[in-house]
């Protein structure tokens, strides 16, 4: 298999994966950086996420226009994908999701950080972008490079950025650290809406999140990927965890 139709076959898996675990559910979308163009990336087309088959996958400019040979109606919100890896050249997949644990944090003041150690990836301070301040009153949905690149802004250097009213986006290095990003997101969101109504919660310390993510190795999300596989019946493809700078091999 070529590196493109691996990757296509990995981007179907993660779409499957992530409607599985929840983070995505007839809407919301992931995408990978075009392996041997870094100027176009795939994107299912506008399919709820675990019907993506093969031929769904498409490619794409970073301006959002159609490339390749297979054709169909594109998601109307790629361009929050186009727009993060114009700014972002560390990124090489975005997950756009409205999972429902996360919304309620992207509407009220309280601050969403991680409670527990395997949500360390989604960062110490997550910024909450309002599609308002810029664009006013809106169906709230990323519809133009504009937009899009608005909210890149908001995202800057971090993992996680919340969406008004909306949902979130995840950025990451590959397909496998998107997906364990977005699924512990969205689990962090949960048990933290838990452990408020409990009383006084002690988040992770910034030094304890450092800790975390400089530390974690890619055997981690193997060993999750591995798992989420099984579960949608996908066949799992072994890869290599030495991911090189940033990835230790020491944690399990
Ligand atoms: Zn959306």
């Amino acid at each position: 298999m070529t590196a493109v139709q691996d990757l296509v076959e990995e981007l179907v898996t993660a779409n499957h994966i992530l409607a599985h675990e929840r983070v995505l559910d007839s809407f919301g979308h992931i995408s990978a950086r075009h392996p041997e163009k870094s100027d176009h990336y795939l994107l299912s087309r506008a399919r709820a996420p675990e019907l993506a088959e093969r031929r769904d996958i498409m490619e794409f400019t970073l301006d959002g226009q159609v490339v390749g040979e297979i054709t169909g109606k594109p998601y109307s919100e790629r361009f929050i994908h186009g727009a993060t890896y114009e700014a972002r050249p560390d990124v090489m997949a975005v997950v756009h999701n409205h999972s429902p644990n996360v919304v309620p944090f992207t509407v009220t003041k309280q601050k969403l950080r991680p409670i527990m150690h395997m949500c360390g990836p989604i960062g110490s301070t997550i910024p909450n972008w309002d599609i308002r301040h810029k664009f006013g009153d809106t169906n709230l949905l990323v519809t133009s490079m504009e937009m899009g690149r608005d909210f890149a802004a908001t995202l800057g250097d971090h993992a996680v950025a919340l969406m008004r009213g909306h949902g979130c986006s995840v950025v990451g290095r590959s397909v496998r650290e998107v997906v364990f990003t977005s699924v512990y997101m969205e689990l962090n969101a949960e048990m933290l809406i838990k452990a408020l109504s409990m009383g006084e919660v002690i988040y992770l310390s910034d030094g304890e999140i450092a800790a975390i993510t400089n530390g974690r190795a890619g055997f981690t999300f193997e060993r999750g990927w591995e798992n989420w596989c099984r579960r949608v019946s996908r066949p799992y493809v072994p890869r290599s965890w030495d991911m090189g700078a940033g990835f230790s091999k020491t944690d399990t």
